[in-house]
Parts: C-alpha cells; structure tokens; sequence
C-alpha cells in the first residue's frame, strides 16, 4: 500500500492515555505498610515445580510470592473465595496500570464486579524496570501457557502447562471435575516473568527472568481471597515452556495476618454500576 501524503503529520500525532487514573481510588500505602509490623506469619504453601496449589487469604491480611532455590516464574489466578464467577480481570488491570506491575498497582476483578482483589505492597524486583528491549517483570500481557495452544503449534500434547496445572489445582481444591472448573482458570499475572513485545514484529517475548531466590512480590488481600499459583514448566522462561526441558523449581506462598486492619480501610465494594445498560 502506498502511504497518504500526510502519513508522517499522522504518525506525529502524540497518543493520549485511555486510562487517565488520576481519578481512580488510591490505596493507602502507607497504611497498609503501618501493619506490617509485627504480622504474624500463619500459613505458607509450597508449589511443586510443574504444579500449581491454591490457597487462602482473608480480606485484611497479606500473601508473599517467594522465590526459593532458584529462578522460577509463577502464573498466579485469584477468585472471591466464596464465589469462582468474580475473578481476577487481566486485561483491564492492564488498561489501568499498564503491561507490568508493581508496588502500588492494584488487581481488579471481572464485570460486572470491577473492584481490586488484591494491592502490591512490595516488590523485591522494583530495582529491574524496563530493559533495552523493552522487557520488564510481572506482566499482564501474557496469558498463560496451556495445552491447546501447543497442541495447535507443535501437534503434541503436554500436561503440566500452566492452564492445566492451575485447574488440577482448582478441582482439587473445591472437590469438582476439571471438566467443571477449567473454564474458572483466566488470564494470569505472571509473577517473575521478564517479558515484552518485540519493537519491530510486535511479538510476545520472554527472556531469563531476573528473580532469585529471596525476591518475593508482596500483595495486600482487599477481599477475601481464593489463590491459585503455577510454577510454570518454563522455569524462568529463558528458553521454552509447555515441556519438561527447562530446569524448574518450587514457589513458596506465604500468608501473614496483621495485629489490626489499615487504618481507614475496608472491604473494596463491588462496582456501584446499576447494570441497566441504557434502553
Ligand atoms: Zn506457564
């Protein structure tokens, strides 16, 4: 296709941001980070490497994603505990905080619920920010690996995919059938993952996740919580995942409760939309 006349004076125009946050609702960090002291630390999880566990976090207490023997990258799903229909909403969270997140960022639920699930208190791997090629860690470009996916590019079947490992997990957890609880699994935040978009192609890439072990990612639960995380077949995702070739090991979860709630804080409201959707 030959270009307009004014293609350059087109290319020019400067973008506007879609989401102007400056009136979104702010988390009080600062609160949030008064009750830290002296929490006590009452469960922790350990995810097998190609496995994915769930756990349990109140509204009011805080989870750590900790990294532990080695580099490992972790594919996170979060639920309202007492309802599998509200879920954590990736593509909006990304429309609102950007392609990767950090401390401050919040996680937000599905329509017609739209209200954060969890705040980033504390990110270990903060220091990484955007590299040369445009990666950074913790994003939610990505989805998550799953089987059909592979299938349809290699022709192959494989088991311990992300997708796979997190409805196992999910079923295991609630006494369901995979079958019944597979489409619950959603787009995942990927906790360590160093990724972007390549700048001449566009494409999804990966490389070596920065994390090591004692960098953890921190969040604060702001409704009560059902988790679920994967130790991705990727490892750290320098090379491939949807295999059993990359080297993989375990992620710790850990759950703290703090001595008193934030001060000012409660509960995140469900959105306050009337769902009437005009005439
Ligand atoms: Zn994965």
């Amino acid at each position: 296709m030959t270009e307009p006349q004014d293609a350059e004076a087109r290319r020019k125009i400067p973008p506007v941001i879609c989401y102007p946050v400056d009136t979104l609702p702010r988390p009080n960090l600062a609160a949030y980070q008064a009750v830290r002291e002296g929490w006590q630390k009452v469960d922790e999880v350990i995810v097998p490497p190609r496995e994915a566990r769930c756990f349990s976090v109140p509204a009011g207490s805080f989870f750590r994603i900790v990294s532990i023997e080695g580099p490992q990258v972790g594919d996170l799903n979060l639920w309202a505990a007492e309802d599998l229909n509200e879920r954590f909403f990736s593509g909006k969270t990304r429309a609102l905080h950007g392609t990767h997140l950090s401390t401050g960022d919040q996680l937000w639920s599905c329509l017609p619920y739209l209200r954060p699930m969890a705040t980033i208190t504390h990110d270990t791997l903060d220091w990484y920010g955007f590299d040369e090629f445009g990666g950074s860690v913790h994003d939610v470009i990505g989805t998550r690996c799953d089987p059909y996916t592979h299938k349809l590019l290699s022709g192959h079947e494989y088991h311990h995919c992300c997708h796979s490992n997190l409805t196992r997990a999910l079923a295991d957890r609630v006494g369901r059938s995979r079958e019944s609880v597979e489409p619950a699994v959603h787009d995942v935040l990927n906790v360590f993952m160093c990724t972007g978009f390549t700048r001449d192609t566009g494409q999804y890439f990966m490389k070596a996740s920065p994390v090591r072990p004692g960098d953890y990612l921190e969040f604060f639960a702001e409704i009560d919580l059902l988790g679920a995380l994967s130790a991705c077949p990727g490892g750290d995702c320098s090379s491939e995942h949807s295999s059993d070739v990359a080297v993989c090991h375990p992620l710790l979860v850990e759950i703290y409760k703090p001595k008193t709630r934030p001060e000012g804080w409660a509960p995140a409201p469900r959105s306050s939309y009337s769902r009437k959707h005009g005439d």
